[in-house]
C-alpha cells in the first residue's frame, strides 16, 4: 500500500539525472508537488516540463549543493513558496573511485561536500519546519558502499558510511516529533554516476562488472523511495538495501 501524496511537498536533490530524476517523476506521478534541484538547469526544466505534461506539479531550482548558502536558500525557497516541506530526498552525490594512495584530495573534498555536508545542511534547514508541524520524512540515499568497503572505494565509502551514521542519530533525535528517516542503499544502478570516475582502470573494471549483470534502473530505486514515503505515519522504514539480483557483493 502507498498512501496518496496529494498536498505533499517534496524536495528532491540531484534531480537532473538518474535516481533523482526518476524519484521526482514517481513522487509527482503519485500526487506530490515536487521541487527538483541540481546544477543543470536545462535538465531540470526538461524534467519539470515532462512532469507537467503528465499532469503533475513540479518546479526547478538550479543550485550547487557544495555551496552551503545555496542549499539553505533552496530549502528556504520551498518553504516560502509552499508554506511547508514534507519530504526531503537527499540524493545528490558523486562517486570518485580511486586507490587511496594516489587519490585526489580535491575530489575527496568534493565528495564529502556533496555526499555528506550537503545532506547534513539540507536536513538542518528542513528540520525546524518539520518538527514544528510534527510531520516530515527525510530520505538519504546511501549505497551498498555505505555497508561494505572495497579497494578503490575508500573515499566514497567513507562518505556513504557517514550518511548511515548521520541518519541513525537523526532518526533517534526526531522520531518523537513524527519525523521519519529512511536510508536507501542501492547496489549497481545504470546511471551517469560512473562516467565521472577519473581513475581509468577503476572505471573500466567497474563498467565491466556492471555490464555483466542486469543492473537496477533508476525507476526501481524511485519506486522504493516512494514506497517508504507512502507508508502510514506510524510506519518508519529505516533502511533499505537493494541489489540487482545478479550482484553478489
Ligand atoms: P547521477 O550522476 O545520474 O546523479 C547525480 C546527481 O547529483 C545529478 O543530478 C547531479 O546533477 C547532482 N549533482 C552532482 N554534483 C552536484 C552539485 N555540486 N550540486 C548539486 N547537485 C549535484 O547518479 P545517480 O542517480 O546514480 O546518483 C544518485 C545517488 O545515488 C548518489 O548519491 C549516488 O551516490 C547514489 N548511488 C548510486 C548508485 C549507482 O550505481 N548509480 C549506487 C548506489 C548509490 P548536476 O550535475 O546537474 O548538478
Amino acid at each position: 500500500m502507498i498512501l496518496p501524496f496529494k498536498d505533499r511537498i517534496a524536495l528532491v536533490t540531484g534531480a537532473s539525472s538518474g535516481i533523482g530524476a526518476a524519484t521526482a517523476r514517481e513522487l509527482a506521478r503519485l500526487g506530490a508537488t515536487v521541487v527538483a534541484t541540481a546544477r543543470r538547469r536545462d535538465r531540470l526544466e526538461e524534467l519539470t516540463a515532462q512532469i507537467a505534461a503528465a499532469g503533475g506539479n513540479a518546479r526547478a531550482r538550479a543550485a550547487d549543493f557544495t555551496v552551503e548558502s545555496e542549499v539553505r536558500d533552496v530549502v528556504a525557497s520551498v518553504e516560502a513558496e509552499f508554506g511547508r516541506l514534507d519530504v526531503l530526498v537527499n540524493n545528490a552525490g558523486v562517486m570518485y573511485l580511486e586507490p587511496i594512495e594516489t587519490a585526489s584530495m580535491t575530489r575527496w573534498r568534493q565528495m564529502f561536500e556533496l555526499n555528506v555536508l550537503a545532506m547534513m545542511t539540507a536536513t538542518q534547514a528542513a528540520l525546524p519546519g518539520m518538527r514544528a508541524r510534527r510531520d516530515g520524512h527525510i530520505v538519504n540515499v546511501s549505497s551498498t558502499a555505505g555497508r561494505m568497503s572495497n579497494p578503490g572505494s575508500g573515499g566514497y565509502s567513507a562518505t556513504k558510511f557517514g550518511v548511515g551514521a548521520f541518519s541513525e542519530a537523526l532518526r533517534r533525535e526526531v522520531h518523537k516529533d513524527n519525523v521519519r528517516v529512511s536510508v536507501i542503499e542501492p547496489g549497481i544502478v545504470a546511471t551517469e554516476l560512473r562516467e565521472h570516475i577519473a581513475h581509468e582502470e577503476t572505471q573500466k573494471t567497474l563498467n565491466a562488472w556492471a555490464s555483466s549483470m542486469r543492473q537496477l534502473q533508476s525507476e526501481d530505486v524511485a519506486r522504493i523511495i516512494a514506497f517508504c514515503v507512502g507508508q502510514p505515519a506510524h510506519v518508519n522504514i529505516n533502511e533499505v538495501l537493494v541489489r540487482p539480483t545478479d550482484q553478489e557483493r
